[in-house]
């Protein structure tokens, strides 16, 4: 087997601009999985394999399916993902994730793929997450510009906030999940996934 270290990874999507999660980030993730025993991950948006490999390599029973659009991405993360011997544990799936249709449950789906559609994303593979079971969003602040976007005058970046905007909205209002936002490296959102009773929807005081 080829020896590689994350680092290479690291460095190879900084000097191709390959977006992988930030450092804040992925510890964040990696220890979120740890601490929940998470076991089995569905990630939208693969690129190079880095998160995907960041994850599984958390304990040895982990199983990550994961998804990526772009062919010449694929095809190094599905190479990456062989260097570090995790191919039995990661299963890379080209296509796009939209179009894609999964039967299996999951512990945590992280969403990491086009920002202008995570609602989609959402709403699409929330048949697929366990009760009590987490989404991951990354990149809610992109770059700073959702708190402020009078940095950028660029049309499709300001319309791109816009959309991460009603996202935030959308998670805050969803009755079935419960979100934490957290402002750590690109901005982060934890929706757990709860069941609502009908004697939760009661608003009447005990006595
Ligand atoms: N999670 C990775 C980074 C992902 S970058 C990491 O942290 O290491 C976002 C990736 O999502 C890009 O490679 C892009 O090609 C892919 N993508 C965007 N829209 C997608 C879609 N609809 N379906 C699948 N992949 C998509
Ligand atoms: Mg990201």
């Amino acid at each position: 087997m080829e020896h590689i270290r994350i680092e290479t990874l690291e460095e190879f999507a900084k000097a191709n601009s390959v977006p992988i999660m930030q450092k804040e980030g992925i510890d964040f993730l990696t220890n979120y999985i740890k601490e929940n025993n998470i076991k089995n991950i569905l990630e939208i948006g693969t690129a190079i394999g880095y998160s995907a490999i960041k994850m599984a390599s958390v304990c040895d029973d982990i199983k990550v399916t994961t998804i990526e659009k772009d062919k010449s991405r694929f095809d190094l993360a599905v190479e990456n993902i062989d260097k570090f011997n995790l191919s039995d544990r990661i299963n890379v799936i080209y296509s796009d994730a939209l179009t894609v249709d999964l039967t299996d449950t999951f512990d945590l789906i992280f969403i990491d793929a086009a920002k202008s559609q995570y609602i989609k994303f959402f709403e699409k593979f929330d048949k697929n997450l366990k009760i009590n079971g987490v989404v991951v969003s990354d990149n809610l602040s992109f770059h700073g510009l959702v708190e402020d976007d009078s940095k950028t005058n660029n049309r499709n970046t300001k319309q791109l906030v816009k959309k991460i905007r009603k996202y935030i909205d959308f998670l805050k209002e969803n009755k079935n999940y419960k979100t934490i936002f957290y402002k750590l490296g690109d901005g982060i959102a934890l929706s757990t996934k709860i069941i609502v009773t009908s004697q939760s929807k009661c608003n009447k005081q005990s006595q």
